[in-house]
């Protein structure tokens, strides 16, 4: 089958090699005219590392040597009361080699990239609208180029054109908070070292996380209630952050310490209410473009590599083409969904106003038994492909 792609972000990307893996004949357009992935880094967790390893063992392989594996992840508070703690080891059964891998995104990219056949990807080409009918897709790029195929794969992202064309303007939901995020040059001592960390603050969404991505970086980022859409002076926003986290641990001042002001990647945080469908005829969405998250349980991206295996299998196991797409859905939907929807409520707790709610907030926390955080775990690592 020939299967364009639009969008070269990791759901993209992960997509081309699935379906290429297949034997089918897959070509990606992505807008930007260099790959150059934004986000620092990126938490990588056992239902992400098993889509790897099922399109091809070394893709796993070569995350695991550039990333950095986790022992464990754990929130805390300011004061230093932990309220939830996930060790690595509780999952060991299940998931023997894939325990939390913190990675930079330019990595990842990079090896997704490396893997996909030479001449796949078409950089520089923004899809400005297609069109659909019973025997082939049409896809037409802002650069003039036109291209056919029997599919078209939505993956680009939150702001998708694709899904703007399949089903109008959809609004997006603000979760209340800007983020800041960047790649720290130092070296975490002691109890830090293998975990990832969150710390809330007694303040409506200020928080801040981190964990190395390789033996010399750590990867930060700070959240904070904001309103959207504020403009951006870098110097002071650094002093800014540096005085909010002031009740922090210091190690999370020194990671901004030695961050360049201009490093610190600046975004506000939104989703896409869930859908009931992503697709029509020959286009299906992907990755944010389907099922963007608030990033509260970091499986966005995890997500996007699951839909991108569960579109190649549902291809693969169907041979027509809307019985595939529609087990696509069928996989893909209810977990994508309680997904955004989880995380949308760990949002709505962060950024609770009221101090006497936030400790009933931490209280039940730090008493909500082990196995119901380790349930909710287990669902996010079993694959829904
Ligand atoms: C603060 C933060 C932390 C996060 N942490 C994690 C984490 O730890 N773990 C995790 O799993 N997820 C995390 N995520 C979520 C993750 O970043 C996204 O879910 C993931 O990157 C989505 O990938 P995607 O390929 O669907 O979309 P994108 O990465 O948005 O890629 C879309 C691509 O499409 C291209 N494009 C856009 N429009 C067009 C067009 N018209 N034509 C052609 N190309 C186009 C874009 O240039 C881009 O390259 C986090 C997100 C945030 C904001």
């Amino acid at each position: 089958m020939r299967i364009l792609i639009s969008g070269a972000g990791i759901g993209g990307l992960t997509a081309a090699l699935a379906l290429q893996q297949l034997g089918h004949d897959v070509d990606v357009y992505e807008a930007a005219p260099e790959l150059k992935p934004v986000g620092a880094g990126l938490w990588l967790a056992p239902n992400g590392q098993q889509v790897l390893e099922r399109i091809n063992p070394a893709l796993l392989e070569q995350a695991v040597a550039a990333g950095f594996e986790t022992d464990e992840a754990f929130i805390m508070t300011t004061s230093g009361q932990v309220l939830s703690r996930i060790n690595a080891k509780a999952f060991q059964d299940r998931y023997p080699r894939n325990r939390t891998l913190a990675i930079k995104r330019s990595e990842l990219h990079q090896i997704l990239e490396q893997a996909l056949k030479p001449g796949t990807l078409h950089l520089g080409h923004r899809l400005a609208r297609y069109s659909n009918n019973s025997e082939s897709v049409t896809a037409f790029f802002n650069n003039g180029v036109q291209a056919q195929a029997d599919l078209l794969v939505g993956a680009d992202g939150i702001h998708s054109v694709v899904r703007h064309q399949l089903f109008g303007t959809i609004p997006l939901r603000y979760s209340g908070q800007t983020c800041w995020r960047g790649l720290s040059p130092i070296k975490l001592e002691g109890d830090w070292k293998h975990k990832a960390a969150e710390i809330w603050a007694d303040a409506p969404g200020l928080r801040a996380g981190f964990s190395h991505v390789s033996p010399e970086t750590v990867y930060f980022y700070v959240t904070n209630l904001s309103p959207s859409g504020q403009s951006r002076d870098t110097d002071a926003e650094k002093q800014a952050l540096l005085e909010k986290l002031q009740s922090f641990p210091s190690v999370v001042q020194d990671l901004i310490e030695a961050t360049p002001a201009e490093q610190l990647i600046r975004s506000d945080l939104w989703d896409l209410p869930p859908l009931k469908t992503y697709g029509q005829g020959r286009v299906i969405l992907l990755g944010d473009a389907a099922h963007a998250t608030t990033p509260n349980l970091g499986q966005g991206a995890n997500q996007a590599m699951e839909s991108a295996l569960a579109l190649a299998n549902s291809l693969a196991t169907h041979p027509e083409l809307h019985a595939a797409l529609k087990r696509y859905e069928q996989c893909r939907i209810p977990k994508a969904t309680s997904v955004v929807k989880a995380s949308w409520q760990i949002n709505q707790l962060v950024n609770l106003r009221n101090p006497l709610a936030r400790k009933a907030r931490n209280f039940a926390i730090r008493h909500a038994p082990r196995s119901l955080a380790q349930r909710q775990f287990e669902m996010l690592y079993k694959l829904s492909v």
